[in-house]
C-alpha cells in the first residue's frame, strides 16, 4: 500500500519524468547481458559484453557483433511486456504531455507495451532498430524483414541476413541502434539534451529499477536534487538514487520490484 505522504507526492499537475532501467525488464525475463551471462565466443576466445558492445569491435568483426545482437534480440522478442510496462503505457495515455519516459533499456518492451516514440527517450537505443554505420540516415529504421528473430547462440550470420542489414539509403552495412561503451550520448540518436531539459522541467522524477551505473540517469537524479523536486525511487535494494532522496529529504524510497510498485503508483496518479 502506498503511504499517504507518497500519494501526496504523486498529486502534481506538472510533468512526471519516469526513468527506467534493467530492473523493469528483469520481470519479463530479460537478462542484463553483463558479466558471465553476456559473454560471446568468437573462435576460441570469449568476449565480454564490454568488448563486444563497442564501435571498435564492430569495425574489427561486424558480422560477429551483428550475430551477438541478433541473438540478444531473439531473447528480447521472445519476452513479453510485464505489469510495470503496461502501467507506464497507461500512464502516458492518461497524462499525455505531462508524461515522459527516459529508459536505459534497449529491449523495446516499453514501445511494445504501447508507449510512443515521441514520449519515450531510449537513451541507450533499441535493439529493434538499426541505423547507417556511416550515419547517412536522419533517424534509425526498424529492423528489416528476413532477419530471423529466433536466433541461437553460436549460429553464424547468413549471407541473406547480411544483405538485409544494409543501410536502405547508401548501401553501407547498418549497425545496431544502441549506444556502445566507446561512444557518447547525443541528441540525434539518444535524446541527450531533451532528457536533461525534461529533468529541468519535471515536477516529479520516478526512478525504477536502475542502479545509476551510467552517467545520464545519475545526471537526471542530480538535477532533480539540485532543483529540490521530489524523487520516488523503486528498487529491491538501496541505490545511489535512494541515497540522494535520503540526503535531500525530498521524495521516497519504495523497496521492492517494478511490478510491485509501478501499477499501484500509476493507479494513484490524478488523471486530470
Ligand atoms: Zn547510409
Amino acid at each position: 500500500m502506498l503511504a499517504p505522504p507518497v500519494r501526496c507526492l504523486l498529486d502534481t499537475p506538472g510533468l512526471i519524468l519516469w526513468l527506467t532501467g534493467a530492473g523493469v525488464s528483469a520481470e519479463s525475463g530479460i537478462p542484463t547481458f553483463r558479466g558471465k551471462e553476456g559473454y560471446w565466443q568468437v573462435g576460441s576466445r570469449n568476449y565480454q559484453p564490454e568488448e563486444m558492445a563497442t564501435w571498435a569491435a564492430f569495425q574489427e568483426m561486424p558480422e560477429e557483433v551483428w550475430a551477438w545482437y541478433l541473438y540478444r534480440r531473439g531473447i528480447c522478442r521472445g519476452a513479453e511486456p510485464n505489469a510495470a510496462h503496461r502501467a507506464l503505457a497507461a500512464a502516458e495515455r492518461r497524462r499525455g504531455e505531462r508524461f515522459l519516459l527516459v529508459t536505459q533499456n534497449v529491449d523495446g518492451l516499453h514501445l511494445r507495451a504501447g508507449n510512443t516514440l515521441d514520449r519515450t527517450y531510449q537513451i541507450h537505443g533499441n535493439i529493434d532498430f538499426m541505423r547507417c554505420s556511416r550515419e547517412c540516415l536522419p533517424a534509425p529504421v526498424p529492423m528489416p524483414e528476413g532477419v530471423d528473430v529466433a536466433w541461437g547462440k553460436g549460429r553464424p550470420i547468413t549471407e541473406r541476413e547480411l544483405q538485409a542489414l544494409k543501410c536502405p539509403s547508401c548501401g553501407a552495412l547498418a549497425r545496431p541502434h544502441v549506444l556502445w561503451f566507446d561512444e557518447s550520448y547525443d541528441e540525434a540518436n539518444f535524446r541527450f539534451e531533451s532528457s536533461i531539459d525534461a529533468a529541468q522541467r519535471a515536477s516529479l522524477v520516478v526512478v525504477v529499477g536502475t542502479t545509476g551505473a551510467t552517467s545520464l540517469p545519475m545526471h537526471i537524479g542530480t538535477i532533480a536534487a539540485q532543483r529540490g523536486i521530489p524523487m520516488v525511487v523503486i528498487n529491491p535494494e538501496p541505490n545511489p538514487f535512494s541515497a540522494l532522496v535520503q540526503r535531500t529529504g525530498q521524495g521516497a524510497f519504495l523497496c521492492g520490484t517494478a511490478g510491485q510498485w509501478v501499477p499501484e503508483i500509476v493507479d494513484a496518479l490524478p488523471s486530470a
